[in-house]
């Protein structure tokens, strides 16, 4: 059985209570992650949380509390749900891309100052 990056096969990250796969996907195939291109090799992605959004570098950093706080913080786990959200998101491919302007970019940033 195919298993993801995290060891888990899919069978068990439907039965996981941690995992909620379903959230990942909106309705009528509109998708809750997003890959954004800066440029051609540098990508940022992009996880629709309930009240906000937040950016995710690779696999290793969400702008989250939760990841702040118990992940680099006080090392209780290794990851935060958006995290997991992205790189099972990533492997089943439920994302769409986007490529990003400099303004689009720009703009990001400013919101997070
Ligand atoms: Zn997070």
């Amino acid at each position: 059985m195919e298993r993801c990056s995290l060891g888990l096969n899919m069978l068990e990250m439907n039965d996981c209570k941690h995992f909620r796969y379903n959230e990942i996907k909106k309705g009528s195939g509109e998708k809750k992650l997003h890959k954004l291109y800066l440029t051609e090799d540098m990508v940022l992605w992009e996880v629709e949380g309930r009240s906000r959004n937040y950016i995710i570098i690779e696999d290793n950093f969400c702008e989250c509390t939760d990841f702040q706080v118990r992940v680099l913080g006080r090392e209780e786990k290794s990851l935060c749900y958006h995290l997991l959200a992205k790189i099972i998101g990533e492997k089943l491919e439920l994302f769409d891309s986007k490529e990003l302007t400099d303004e689009e970019y720009d703009k990001m940033l400013e919101s997070r100052m």
